[in-house]
């Protein structure tokens, strides 16, 4: 893991890097049986170096509360380590450049669960896993468990909608606590 930091502090693999505050590497358990991962960093994420802590952090501090999971005792990373400019969306040649790091990490962490948060988590990881055929929309396949192996054994991923829904539409938090209910399950 301290490889991997090293490496993406000095990492100029995509143009993310020219306009990015502080890469954001990761924060959790490195023997965690859950790993969650999200997009990329966004504005306060960027200042911090450290995932989910502005405003979406909070959503999922809530959800992680409400099945009494501690944050400290998963794995929280993003599809991108360095934030896009205005938060726009990743692009294939980034996630591309990026992903990797992450492999490695999933590599070394050796999770039972990999939770995606959102569209772009969730279309890599299902690919990543050989299930591109069971990519569809969020809408559509949020809170279903979707069983695979990885090179270090059996593995679920498991997609929920981003966090981040929740501050445009209400309704979804509830929606989001019910989904995150199969983490405690499993
Ligand atoms: N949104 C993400 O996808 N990741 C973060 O770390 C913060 C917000
Ligand atoms: Fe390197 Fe990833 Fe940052 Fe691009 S986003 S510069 S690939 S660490």
């Amino acid at each position: 893991m301290k490889q991997i930091k090293e490496e993406v502090i000095n990492c100029q693999k995509c143009s993310l890097y020219q306009t990015r505050t502080y890469p954001v590497i990761g924060q959790g358990n490195h023997q965690a049986e859950i790993i969650l991962i999200g997009e990329a960093p966004g504005f306060n994420e960027d200042k911090a170096g450290r995932p989910f802590c502005g405003q979406a952090g909070k959503i999922l501090d809530e959800l992680l509360g409400s099945i009494e999971i501690k944050r400290e005792e998963i794995y929280i990373c993003n599809i991108l380590k360095c934030r896009p400019p205005n938060n726009r969306n990743p692009e294939k040649e980034e996630i591309k450049a990026c992903t990797p790091y992450l492999e490695r990490q999933i590599a070394i962490i050796k999770p039972k669960i990999i939770g995606s948060l959102g569209n772009y988590a969730t279309a890599y990881l299902l690919e990543k896993f050989d299930l591109s055929d069971k990519i569809q929309g969020i809408s559509k396949i949020h809170g279903q468990v979707f069983e695979t192996k990885a090179d270090f054994g059996p593995i679920k991923i498991i997609p929920f909608y981003h966090p981040a829904v929740v501050v445009y539409n209400e309704n979804m938090r509830e929606i989001l606590k019910k989904d995150f209910k199969i983490l405690n399950e499993k």
